[in-house]
């Protein structure tokens, strides 16, 4: 009997006391850096001599540790080792692969500030961001265990046929390539992880780039536990050669990826392609980006709707794929909410994390979103008014900041309103009315999140059914999905919606298997 599912609690950084454990926290990771880290395939540790660092983008100069460039000959070992591993791993007793999973939120729970604090170093995460990244990671784990309880065993659901006995089970499907992105680190590589794992899979687990450091302590969490040798494997090297060959393996049978339109664009033709020796159609989980709008209709609050719409846009500087980075406003308030956004959004603290909990937003993740970034703002300056921002903030540090910047008057179909950035920039689009506003809204290719602020009934219900995204919201910010709570997955080009922290979730991960006896 477990307890019940609850979401993780988030640490009140006010209180001296906790913020005194964050500090010590900081202070212990980064007397850990500068270690070089091995492949780990199998439980055997392989230290290539060729490297990359991870940096901290607060301080380009400050390499956090050093990982080794895989190739694709590590990555057919490494879907090898797990198949072997899988062979036994997939007959394992629910509860006990279950066990190792709650063990592991447990061990994280212990050490939560430990690694929230890595994130700030290697993510550049505020600390509160941080600490929320590491609450959902919790939540994925705790949540998944209760999952697989509940879903493996569906013979309840079967209607019965005399003098035979059927059952329904949803059983493991191989080895899952796990791909993960940097911008959460933490909860979206665990969430994959340990759906994967509690499901019986197998798998070969590859961090992003950037954030390889905290990629290898989450799955040091379940090597600690004990979890057999070959059942997780941790790759780095470059995803277009580790990933594309993990994804091209005809040993893997299903790929959980989590990252930008173009690369799962180039994951599932891949995936579709049946190599020599495979035996399967391979699964593809695959969850990408977002241009996620912020709709406000001419009866919404207006205090509500700016501070929603800032919220959206800029906390952990814009880089989540939820991220509110339109706001369509229609004509009535457009100056009013608009320059309550620009107001608000100007008093943000910009600034290396680690220095306390007062920093809001720390530096975007690396030099080449950084340059991204600042391209797509002299774009936004041919497409829109620049309001705020607009160019990065230089610092002795060298680290890639830039402040908030929002773009208003741009077309609805213009570059910076239609275009996945990925930073802290905010484009602002008016509309004559609101049902202009949510076909606005509905016009990208994307459709993951998406908020409408509005105090009219009918309104809302209509939008309940045109708004045509993964996660909708009404009166509040499109961001902060909770784990159980809100499903979060998204439609058209953000991805196949399979619904992390949802209660569909872990079927992606198994293939259900008919059993009938004659009595
Ligand atoms: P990315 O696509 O650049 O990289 C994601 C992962 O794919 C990394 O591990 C990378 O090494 C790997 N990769 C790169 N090329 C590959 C290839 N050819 N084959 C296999 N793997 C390859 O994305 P990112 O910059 O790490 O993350 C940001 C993106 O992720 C944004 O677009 C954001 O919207 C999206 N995202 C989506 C969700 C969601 O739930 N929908 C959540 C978080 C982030």
């Amino acid at each position: 009997m477990l307890p019940a599912y609850h979401n993780e609690p988030f640490t009140d950084f006010s209180k001296p006391e906790n913020e005194a454990a964050f500090r010590a926290a900081l202070d212990k990771v980064r007397s850990e850096s500068g270690q070089v880290y091995p492949l780990v395939i199998g439980g055997e540790q392989t230290t290539l001599p060729d490297t990359f660092a991870s940096i901290n983008p607060a301080r380009p100069d400050e390499a956090l540790a050093y990982f080794a460039n895989g190739t694709a000959a590590h990555a057919d070992q490494a879907v090898k080792v797990a198949n072997a591993a899988f062979q036994s791993w997939q007959f394992t007793p629910v509860d006990e692969r279950v066990r190792y999973v709650l063990r592991a939120a447990a061990a994280m729970r212990r050490r939560r500030h430990e690694f929230s604090a890595m994130m700030v170093l290697e993510a550049g995460k505020s600390w509160y961001e941080a600490d929320l990244d590491t609450s959902e990671a919790i939540d994925f784990l705790e949540y998944y265990a209760r999952q697989m309880l509940r879903l493996h065993d569906a013979s309840h659901l079967l209607y019965p046929y005399t003098g035979e006995q059927v059952s329904l089970l949803y059983i493991p499907l191989g080895v899952g390539a796990v791909i993960s992105p940097w911008n959460f680190p933490n909860a979206i590589a665990i969430g994959m992880i340990s759906a994967a794992l509690v499901a019986g899979n197998t798998v070969v687990f590859k961090p992003a780039e950037q954030t390889p450091w905290i990629g290898y302590k989450l799955c040091e969490l379940f090597w600690q536990q004990g979890i057999p040798d070959g059942v997780l494997n941790y790759l780095t090297g470059p995803g277009e050669v580790v990933g594309a060959a993990m994804v091209d393996h005809p040993g893997t049978r299903f790929i959980a990826f989590t990252g930008s339109k173009d690369v799962g664009i180039q994951i599932y033709e891949h995936a579709a392609k049946v190599h020599k020796g495979q035996r399967w159609l391979k699964r593809s989980i695959l969850e990408m980006g977002g241009k996620d709008p912020v709709v406000v209709d001419e009866t919404a609050g207006i205090e509500e709707a700016a501070q929603g719409i800032v919220a959206g846009a800029f906390t952990y500087q814009g880089q989540k794929c939820s991220a509110g980075s339109r706001a369509i406003l229609v004509n009535d308030l457009y100056d009013n909410v608009t320059n309550r956004v620009v107001e608000i959004a100007s008093k943000l603290t910009v600034g290396d994390p680690s220095e306390g909990p007062q920093v809001y937003m720390g530096p975007v993740i690396d030099q080449d979103s950084f340059n991204k970034i600042n391209y797509y703002m002299e774009v936004g300056t041919q497409e829109g008014k620049l309001l705020l921002g607009g160019h990065p903030i230089e610092t002795p540090s060298g680290g890639y900041f830039i402040p908030p910047t929002i773009f208003g008057d741009a077309a609805a179909n213009s570059r910076i309103a239609t275009e996945e950035i990925f930073g802290p920039v905010l484009t602002i689009v008016r509309s004559n009315s609101w049902e202009q506003a949510l076909d606005i809204a509905n016009s990208t290719e994307y459709g993951l999140t998406g908020a409408f602020f509005s105090n009219d009934r009918a309104r809302i219900e209509q939008a309940r059914k045109t708004f045509h995204v993964g996660n909708l919201y009404f009166n509040r910010k499109c961001t902060g999905a909770f784990v159980g709570v809100q499903p979060f997955g998204g439609f058209n080009m953000s991805g196949t919606d399979t619904k992390a922290g949802g209660p569909d979730y872990l079927l992606q991960f198994m293939q259900a298997k008919t059993i009938s006896e004659r009595l």
